[in-house]
């Protein structure tokens, strides 16, 4: 079973969720944190040990003795990163998306498969027992999707085994490919102004990849009711409600997660994975 937790928003508290939930459920649980721009699961969940890999994508190597000058390669790349000109052929691989297509419309075959590192993957257990994944994205680099994909490849497909996806935040690229595939969404939110706005914006995105939701409000007690009477109108469970608590905020800002500190909120969470469970067989 695949959980992600998501938010249109970043600071909503996604990571906590995930983690207290976790630790909540603690047998055969694996956290995928996709933030690989600023991963953080492991500032809660410190890793015993830790194994540690490069994620590489794939970039064109050219073999300038065998190029005509055709230019079908810098005609056909869709972020213009080669320049074709009579002296030689100039590359920028920051800004190459890997399609391969310049090596598929070369006709003297000068371009060849080569690679390059886009940042790592760390991989281990923690001493609660549950496995972490994550991917860090090298600082300088701009396409963060390849080392989210890399992180999802590690996912676990063993029965009985629940994969808890952290997400990055927003709606774009990276929360896509992190939340797709999986069988529920939960979507952390605040009940203020801009966490309804956000809110709307991940619920639209994540009905569009047909995946059913609820939503976590963290931080409730403050701002509005706003979120709630949006949920009520679209029918969109409210499954939990963690208060604006400054015990709360004081465990995280030590690297504390709060279900260790206070137990009862273990069972609140394991009530949210069968009600997510129900969520998934209807
Ligand atoms: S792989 Fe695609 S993006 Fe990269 S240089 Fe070739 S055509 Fe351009």
């Amino acid at each position: 079973m695949k959980i992600a937790i998501a938010s249109g928003k970043g600071g909503t508290g996604k990571t906590s969720v995930a983690v207290n939930l976790a630790l909540s459920l603690r047998d055969s649980v694996q956290i995928l944190d996709c933030d690989a721009d600023e991963p953080n699961v492991h500032t809660l969940l410190p890793l015993t040990q830790d194994q540690i890999q490069p994620v590489f994508t794939m970039v064109p190597e050219f073999d300038e003795t065998k190029c005509t000058r055709s230019k079908n390669c810098s005609a056909f790349c869709p972020t213009h990163a080669i320049f074709v000109s009579d002296q030689g052929i100039t590359f920028f691989p920051e800004i190459c998306i890997g399609c391969g297509g310049c090596i598929l419309s070369c006709p003297s075959q000068a371009i060849q498969e080569g690679q390059r590192q886009l940042g790592v993957l760390h991989q281990g257990m923690t001493a609660p027992g549950i496995e972490v994944v994550y991917g860090e994205l090298d600082v300088g680099e701009p396409f963060v999707v390849p080392v989210i994909k890399a992180v999802k490849d590690q996912a676990k497909n063993s029965e009985g085994t629940v994969v808890l996806v952290d997400c990055p935040p927003g709606v774009s690229c990276p929360m896509v490919e992190s939340v797709h595939g999986v069988d529920y969404c939960l979507l952390v939110t605040e009940p203020t102004p801009f966490g309804l706005h956000d809110l709307r914006l991940a619920v639209d995105t994540v009905r569009q990849l047909n995946i059913p939701i609820g939503v976590i409000v963290n931080r409730a007690g403050i701002g509005d009711q706003q979120v709630f009477t949006y949920c009520a109108s679209e029918d969109i469970p409210i499954l939990l409600e963690i208060p604006h608590s400054r015990e709360i905020a004081e465990l995280f800002s030590e690297g504390i997660p709060f279900t260790q500190r206070m137990p009862d909120w273990q069972s609140k969470f394991r009530e949210l994975f069968q009600v997510i469970q129900e969520g998934i067989r209807k």
